[in-house]
């Protein structure tokens, strides 16, 4: 086990240096009523309050800052369900580096304004992100843009990483992490991290049941094809790749175990975060929350750290699950 290393703890310390100036050191909070409710301490990892919203403003600042000035000159491109789109939108209008946003027509349209309004330029193709990525591989044939990969190149992975190295500070006695999947940057980076720090932290997966690519791709020991399914915790959605090279391996050989939640516990874990922690948090953001709210999580170890990967949900489907749960409750 642990063979596979193209990224080390290193490469982890460099990326934060590195992206020190564009992503910010976010809070890790104590969770009095999530600790009650685990029955040992709780804390929450507030990725949610990154400039864009999420965590993915990590890997994209070190890709970005790790090309060559021809590299930067040219350009970037970037396919996504959204926050790594926003995030290299972001990243890009602050270096003054031109940026092409590839989605799928799917992606709901509060996002797509999001990266509109950051200065980038954004094309909508397809059903699905494969048919995003075909699109966007073509426009960078004919354009030189380079390509800025959401999850699986070590660059971006090192960047996500940095969030364990503030874990690991903040509290040096951690045992345990719940972290988001989909494509597997996200948790690949901490666990590289964490596990080269202290190899006896667990490190946990969530990822929704109805349409967990890298749970799938685990399952059957090589990166599977799923289909796409509407979900609360749409950045969750799209495969791992079929000729992944990075995340399924890291994912393999570091992460404990993976854990599958429903859109209704996505659901009351958003609201959760909302009425319990005042947070407003997307499902893909919410789902460690929900590990824990339907006692998923099980001997998880004195401290356990729930990133919360992002916020950017409209406002209009918060306050949607808020009614529905508080007409719920009047109705008896
Ligand atoms: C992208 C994303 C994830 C998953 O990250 P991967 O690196 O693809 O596993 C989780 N939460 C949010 C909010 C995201 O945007």
């Amino acid at each position: 086990m642990k063979n596979f290393r193209p990224i080390r703890l290193k490469d982890i310390y460099t990326a934060r240096r590195r992206i020190s100036e564009i992503a910010q050191r976010s809070p890790l909070i104590y969770s009095s009523v999530l600790s009650e409710r685990l029955g040992s301490a709780v804390y929450l990892k507030l990725e949610n309050l990154q400039p864009t919203g999420s965590f993915k403003i990590r890997g994209a600042a070190n890709a970005i800052l790790g090309l060559s000035p021809d590299q930067k000159s040219r350009g970037v491109i970037a396919f996504s369900t959204g926050n790594h789109g926003r995030a290299v939108a972001y990243v890009a209008g602050r270096l003054g580096i031109k940026a092409v946003i590839c989605l799928s027509k799917r992606v709901p349209a509060y996002r797509v304004n999001a990266m509109q309004k950051l200065g980038a330029e954004v094309v909508q193709r397809g059903n699905s992100q494969d048919e995003a990525y075909e699109y966007a591989l073509e426009i960078r044939e004919k354009s030189g843009l380079t390509m800025v990969n959401p999850f699986d190149d070590p660059l971006v992975i090192a960047g996500q990483g940095t969030i364990a190295l503030e874990v690991a500070e903040d509290l040096p006695d951690v045992t345990s992490v719940i972290v988001p999947v989909s494509g597997g940057g996200l948790i690949s980076g901490i666990a590289v991290a964490l596990k080269s720090i202290n190899p006896d932290v667990a490190v946990t997966g969530v990822s929704m049941d109805c349409a967990p690519a890298m749970f799938h791709s685990l399952q059957a020991g090589k990166p599977v094809e799923i289909e796409e399914k509407d979900s609360l915790a749409d950045a969750l959605l799209g495969g791992i790749g079929l000729d992944n090279r990075f995340t399924f391996q890291l994912v393999r050989d570091y992460v404990d175990r993976i854990i599958l939640v429903s859109e209704r516990e996505i659901a009351d874990a958003m609201f959760f975060c909302l009425d319990q922690q005042r947070l407003a948090i997307e499902g893909a953001g919410a789902v460690g929350v929900s590990a824990i709210l339907t006692e998923k999580i099980r001997d998880p170890g004195s401290k356990t750290v729930v990133v919360l990967s992002g916020g950017n949900v409209d406002t209009a489907t918060l306050v949607q699950i808020a009614n529905k749960r508080y007409g719920n409750k009047n109705e008896k």
